[in-house]
């Protein structure tokens, strides 16, 4: 909020100092400010993303990318006004048409061909991201389409500092900004790309085992040296990729399924699509590289000392490992949901750790309607749920209703941790 302000007023400051009066200055200024804000709100897009540990840690990647997806639109928005509102001021002042004057811009001034490309790229990428679209594409598609937004960034910046009245005349203003912006570049490849890099080579993960747990659903035991020196906690998870001919290119999220035991970590995967189907026929000696460990969803997050847990399928996974990580006082009440118990995942597991902790297990198995749904089954079997905090994962429309019946019981909204298991 207080960079908005700062670039607000840097811009009322140098964009009024023209003269408003003049054929078209309104306009100019109008758009003027909207580049600013525009270029503004995509700087905090690339924070939002660039993985910054203790940020993430905070407010999970989830909840970053819920954000990240909220404020995308504007940036896109200011920016593409920004183009045609300025277009339309430099055509009224030189009384011009609107489209003589943009072939003006692309001949004859600095870096106006690049920044037009550059906003193409942006408006496309923008359309990708568009739900409904994103939706019908395979994730690594609408993935590689977003990678150029990028390099739209990096097209839209020289002509900020060539033609901005912001910046043209004052260096200060101009360093500052070039500042700003090379720090953001340095953060993401820091954190995106240098980061996991480093930490792939330090712990050089291979696959050692691959397991079957229940039909469709296989764990990976995975060796590593220095595993004691990954801060993990119960409940994060890795982008994994495994250096296959075929896999290398992608990078998928899994959570730990089981806390490091030093030299193993251990994913468990449901087979969905083409990835997870792939991760089941690894060979043992495949190597991996990993990003993160991410996630918020941890038994740090905790109001209140005691928790229940609400899994549904394969959500099991994450919680499972936060049940490893919580102490005797939280007395844990786990809730595990399946349509038929084969698909209870990491059953006889899970109970092992709810005796430990003197927790009390529930299976609800069945059709969706046997169980009553969320509100019914939280308010049966958690009597004293406003006195605990609330830990839900697995697919989107489960966690959605389940945390949709917290609210409705009276749960503290801070006390409700959850990661949905799609993008
Ligand atoms: C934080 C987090 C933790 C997860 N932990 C586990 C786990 O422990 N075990 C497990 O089996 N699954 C887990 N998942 C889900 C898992 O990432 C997807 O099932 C997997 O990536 C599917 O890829 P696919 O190519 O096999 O299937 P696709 O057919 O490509 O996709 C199937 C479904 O998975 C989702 N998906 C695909 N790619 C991604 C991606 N890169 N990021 C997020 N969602 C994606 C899509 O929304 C789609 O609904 C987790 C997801 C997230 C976001």
């Amino acid at each position: 909020m207080l960079g908005l302000l700062a670039v607000v007023i840097l811009g009322v400051a140098s964009e009024a100092s023209a003269d408003l009066h003049v054929r078209g200055g309104v306009a100019l200024f109008v758009g003027g400010m909207a580049g600013l804000i525009g270029m503004y709100l995509a700087l905090v897009q690339l924070l939002l993303i660039s993985r910054i540990p203790q940020i993430e840690r905070i407010f999970g990647q989830d909840g970053l990318l819920r954000w990240h997806r909220r404020l995308g639109p504007w940036p896109i928005t200011l920016l593409g006004a920004h183009a045609v509102i300025t277009t339309i001021a430099f055509a009224q002042a030189s009384r011009t048409g609107v489209l003589h004057q943009f072939a003006v811009f692309l001949r004859s001034y600095p870096d106006m061909l690049a920044a037009s490309v550059g906003l193409a790229l942006m408006i496309m990428a923008g359309i990708a991201s568009v739900r409904a679209l994103r939706k019908r594409m395979r994730r690594e598609t609408w993935w590689v389409i977003h990678l150029y937004m990028y390099l739209a960034l990096a097209l839209s910046f020289a002509h900020v500092l060539a033609l901005g009245p912001t910046f043209v005349g004052h260096p200060v203003t101009q360093a500052v900004w070039a500042f700003v912006w090379a720090s953001t570049a340095g953060v993401v490849l820091c954190y995106r790309v240098g980061l996991p890099i480093a930490r792939s080579l330090r712990h050089r993960l291979q696959v050692a085992e691959v397991h079957r747990e229940a039909p469709g659903v296989v764990s990976i035991v995975c060796t590593g040296r220095n595993l004691d020196r990954l801060r993990i906690s119960g409940g994060q998870f890795f982008a994994w990729r495994f250096l296959t001919r075929d896999l290398w290119w992608q990078a998928h999220p899994y959570s730990v399924s089981a806390l490091p035991r030093p030299p193993y970590i251990r994913l468990t995967v449901r087979q969905l699509g083409d990835h997870s189907a792939a991760v089941a026929r690894l060979r043992p000696g495949t190597r991996i590289a990993i990003e993160g460990p991410y996630g918020a969803v941890t038994p740090g997050a905790r109001l209140h000392d005691k928790v229940v847990l609400v899994a549904g399928g394969i959500g099991i996974t994450s919680l499972r490992s936060v049940l490893e990580d919580l102490p005797k006082s939280s007395r844990p009440i786990v809730i595990m949901r399946a349509p038929t118990t084969e698909q209870l995942v990491l059953r006889d597991e899970t109970a092992q750790l709810v005796r430990r902790l003197n927790g009390t297990l529930h299976e609800l198995v069945g059709p969706r309607s046997s169980t009553g749904g969320p509100r019914r089954f939280l308010h049966r079997l958690v009597p004293d749920l406003s006195e605990r905090d609330v830990y839900v994962c697995g697919p989107q429309g489960f966690v959605e209703d389940v945390v949709a019946a917290t609210k409705t019981l009276g749960v503290d909204h801070r006390a409700v941790h959850y990661e949905i298991y799609s993008w």
